[in-house]
Parts: structure tokens; C-alpha cells; sequence
């Protein structure tokens, strides 16, 4: 019912603002680029650029739109019943998940749930601002808090840090009207490292959608031997994950990530999706896979106690 609600209070202050149907984003690129492709290594490497890191947001399916910032991704997931933020981007740019939420035409008082993968403060930037004025739920997995925690304590999280609230655990769903998230504890890149998978849909075709919430390993021996454990489990259900949605549209996890935006933006009725990838999936956790076997081979080749 929030949406009739927001659509009501919209009407009455005389303002027609209703969620842009894809076609009235379609061609917006960022900083007057001429393709998103052209401007990939910039988003990923010109962090302080705020011209280039303050993209349009744009709908990528029926109930996904991408409201990250360029190097860092946030992306929005709409239900019959409210919102889901997935990822809060880098605390530089903090302020643009709002902006681009309301960009959109959606309410950032209507976000619920909040789910951070992994507790880096690229990752956390928006979260306090989500929990406090916009009332949303934060979700990280239970070891992701209390690193959260012990980061903030000891003065190193370069992030305002939201207050313990939802613990997610391996096995846990989360179901906010027609939606529902199958969450995956996937240690590795940082102690509590969350994935879950759910549903995306494009034209009346529903589609698998997968998050990793860290892709790559920490340091030490501990750190790769779980990272080599998550991707191994997340392997044994590569064969249905068919979208990748990144907390990091980078090269390494998508080399086509911004050209299939491009591609999105020029799509014709009919076409295939091009962010539904399955080869894509499985290439990235097979490569994710040799990172981790190089991990623990550099883990065990350090003499103990270092
Ligand atoms: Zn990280």
C-alpha cells in the first residue's frame, strides 16, 4: 500500500512523479559521455571525479535499478510491499543514493531493508543516514558486525557506522511482499561476507539474480581458506545464477558490465536481456576460484606466525 500512498501525496502537491518507465532513462549517460562503455575505466579508477562518479541511476529490470555511484555500486529492488537497498557505496558519496532514489520516483522513506554484503566502508557509506532518517532495517551478516564494530572502535572504518541491527545468517530468507531473499554465509573477503540470490524479472520473465558480497580474499592463511570454501559452495549453484548484480561494477567481475548498460539503453522489444549471463556467472567464479587457490597457496608458502 506504500505505493498508492507515495502516488497520493504526489498527486496532491500538484507533482505527477511516478517511477520513469525505462524509456524516459534510456540514453542517459554519465557526464555527457557518449557511451557508458567509453567511460569504464574511469568509473572504476577516477574515484575523486564526482562529475564521472555521480551517474544517472537507471532501471536495469522490472524491480531493479542501479542507484550506485560508478565505482562503487547500490542498487534498488522494488517489491509489492516497499523497498530493498542492496549496498550503501562509499561514504564520499553517501548523499547520491537518496538523490538517485528520488531521481527515480521511488521514496527513500519506503526502503525496509537495507543489506550490506560485506562490512568495508565502500560498501557502508549511506547505511547510518538509511537507518536513522529513513527508518530502513540494516542487514550484515553477525561476524560482519562485530568487525564493523571493532573497525569503528579502533578508528579505522572511514564510514559513519550504522547501529547493530539485523543479523543474517546462513539459511535466512528475508520475504518483503512478493520478494523474497535466500541468504548464504560466504566468509572470506571480510569475516561475516554475506551472498543471497532473488528473484529478477524482465517483461513477465523471471530471472535468477545473485549478489557476492566479496569476491575476492583477504589477507592470511584463515582468510583464503574461507574464501576458497564460499566460492566453492557458490559454484555448486553456478549453473542457475543467470545476473550478476555487483557491489563493484570493476572489469575483473564484468568486463562488459557498462557496455551491457549501453546495450540495455538501446534494447529492442524482443531482444534478450543482456545483463541474463550465465556463462558470465560461472567465468567470474571460476576466476574467482583461481584467486583463491593463488590465496592459499601464498598463505602457505608464509613461515607460521607471520
Ligand atoms: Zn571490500
Amino acid at each position: 500500500m506504500k505505493n498508492m500512498k507515495q502516488a497520493a501525496g504526489l498527486i496532491a502537491a500538484g507533482v505527477m512523479v511516478l517511477a520513469l518507465p525505462a524509456t524516459e532513462v534510456a540514453g542517459q549517460t554519465p557526464a555527457g559521455a557518449q557511451t557508458w562503455a567509453s567511460v569504464a575505466q574511469g568509473l572504476e579508477e577516477e574515484r575523486g571525479n564526482e562529475a564521472l562518479q555521480r551517474v544517472p541511476p537507471f532501471k536495469v529490470f522490472d524491480n531493479l535499478y542501479y542507484v550506485g555511484v560508478g565505482y562503487t555500486g547500490s542498487w534498488l529492488l522494488t517489491t509489492s510491499d516497499g523497498l530493498i537497498l542492496i549496498e550503501a557505496v562509499d561514504q564520499r558519496y553517501a548523499d547520491q543514493v537518496a538523490r538517485n532514489i528520488r531521481t527515480l520516483g521511488f521514496d527513500p522513506n519506503d526502503v525496509e531493508y537495507l543489506i550490506i554484503g560485506q562490512a568495508h566502508a565502500d560498501h557502508l557509506g549511506a547505511a547510518k543516514q538509511f537507518q536513522e532518517e529513513f527508518g530502513a532495517r540494516v542487514g550484515m551478516g553477525e561476524a560482519d558486525w562485530t568487525f564493523m564494530e571493532e573497525t569503528a572502535a579502533a578508528g579505522r572504518l572511514r564510514a559513519d557506522a550504522p547501529k547493530r541491527d539485523l543479523v543474517i545468517r546462513e539459511g535466512d530468507t528475508l520475504t518483503l511482499g512478493d520478494t523474497t531473499l535466500r541468504f548464504y554465509s560466504t566468509p572470506g573477503h571480510t569475516p561475516g561476507t554475506i551472498s543471497y540470490e532473488f528473484p529478477v524479472v524482465d517483461g513477465g520473465t523471471r530471472h535468477t539474480a545473485f549478489v557476492f558480497g566479496g569476491s575476492a580474499p583477504a589477507g592470511g592463511l584463515e582468510a583464503a581458506e574461507q574464501f576458497m570454501a564460499s566460492v566453492t559452495r557458490i559454484e555448486q549453484m553456478q549453473d542457475r545464477m543467470e545476473v550478476s548484480v555487483l557491489n563493484h561494477a570493476w572489469q575483473q567481475m564484468d568486463p562488459q558490465f557498462w557496455s551491457r548498460v549501453d546495450r540495455l539503453q538501446a534494447r529492442k522489444p524482443g531482444e534478450p536481456h543482456p545483463f541474463v549471463d550465465n556463462a558470465r556467472f560461472r567465468a567470474w567464479i571460476q576466476e574467482s576460484k583461481a584467486e583463491a587457490t593463488k590465496a592459499l597457496e601464498a598463505a602457505r608458502a608464509e613461515p607460521a606466525g607471520r
